[in-house]
């Protein structure tokens, strides 16, 4: 009798414990792969001997990327609907149509205490961090999105654009400024790995970010940095990492970099889905703004791992992009849903 009342006992209070453990991320990693529909991905995995790390995903579903004012987004549009929640105009960075700010999940996140982060293989005044970041009517504000670093309270940021920081039009060098706010600026990804903690904004280069081979292991070892330094908040974390150069690559319609910017990401994700195996409190949501370059493949060969691209058109296409989710949550992203659905589920993820 005592055993089965043990039994029960251990079990009303053990259950719940273990309903909470797997079902409530702490931490949410959200990875963007710029421009990366399912061709880009296909891509990717076919240069690759027919496989990637994404297929560790079990959980699958589609986003709609059309923004407030056009079939077609920008990734101005298209990361303020994922950081903020909103659809607002194409150009615009964390703001509602209205030119009103729209506050982004890392602000929110700050708000309730856990750290936020971005990491990036562009400037960080580029359009897909900006969104998380800085609240501007045009993403070509670089200077200002520079500026909203200073209010934003993120905890890592690491990527390029160190001019629009310092050779300033203003005359203002934010990352004195930043410096002065208790950050530690880091010049190379070597300084970045060596902080363990505190405040770090990593401006690795001047202008842009290089793009695959020559900025090396640039993107999935500051993924790893990152989640070095966030995690030493126990109430959590929210890091956005973005494959920036997917998009470009598809710009150009150049097959061949892209395939490189692919499987960079994929490596990418490969670290960090890593962590959120060790660390099952680690929500990982892959997805990407919108496609880039209507890319479409009428044949290949999979033994020699080659295929023929054909891009439709230079710039974005307005198809739907795969969404896939890994860790505690993942099931609420499955099936379709609208690009500015996911603040909202995170939100109520981290019961904020
Ligand atoms: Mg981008
Ligand atoms: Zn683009």
């Amino acid at each position: 009798m005592k055993k089965i009342v043990f039994t029960f006992l251990g079990l009303f209070f053990l259950l719940p414990f273990q309903i909470q453990a797997t079902k409530r991320p702490q931490n949410v990693v959200i990875m963007i792969g710029d421009g990366m529909g399912l061709a880009q991905i296909y891509a990717g995995m076919v240069v690759n001997g027919n496989h990637l790390q994404f297929e560790r995903f079990k959980s699958i579903g589609f986003s709609k990327t059309y923004s407030a004012n056009n079939f077609t987004t920008d990734s101005g549009a298209g990361g303020t609907a994922i950081a903020c929640g909103v659809k607002t105009n194409n150009y615009m960075i964390g703001m509602n149509p209205d030119s009103t700010k729209a506050e982004s999940i890392l602000e929110v996140a700050k708000k309730h205490k856990l750290s936020t982060g971005v990491v990036v293989a562009c400037a960080l005044t580029h359009a897909t961090p900006a969104d998380f970041i800085a609240h501007q009517p045009n993403r070509n504000m670089y200077e200002e999105i520079a500026a909203d670093y200073l209010n934003s309270g993120v905890d890592v940021a690491i990527g390029g654009g160190r001019k629009y920081f310092e050779e300033r039009n203003d005359d203002r060098n934010i990352t004195a400024e930043l410096k002065s706010k208790g950050y530690k600026i880091a010049s190379s990804l070597d300084e970045v790995k060596n902080q363990q903690d505190g405040k770090v904004i990593g401006l690795l280069y001047e202008d842009q970010v290089p793009a695959v081979p020559a900025r090396g292991k640039m993107l999935p070892e500051s993924a790893v940095a990152a989640l070095n330094i966030l995690d030493n908040n126990k109430k959590g974390f929210v890091l956005m990492v973005e494959g920036s150069q997917i998009d470009w690559a598809c710009h150009d319609n150049n097959a061949e970099q892209l395939t490189k910017e692919m499987l960079d990401f994929d490596e990418t994700v490969g670290k960090v889905l890593d962590y959120a195996q060790v660390h099952k409190n680690t929500l990982v949501i892959v997805t990407a703004d919108h496609e880039t370059g209507g890319l479409t493949m009428p044949g290949g060969d999979m033994k020699r791992g080659t295929f023929n691209a054909v891009f439709s058109i230079k710039g974005h296409s307005g198809v739907l992009v795969p969404v896939f989710t890994f860790g505690p949550g993942a099931d609420e992203f499955q099936g379709f849903m609208e690009n500015s659905s996911f603040k909202t589920k995170i939100e109520k993820l981290l019961k904020f």
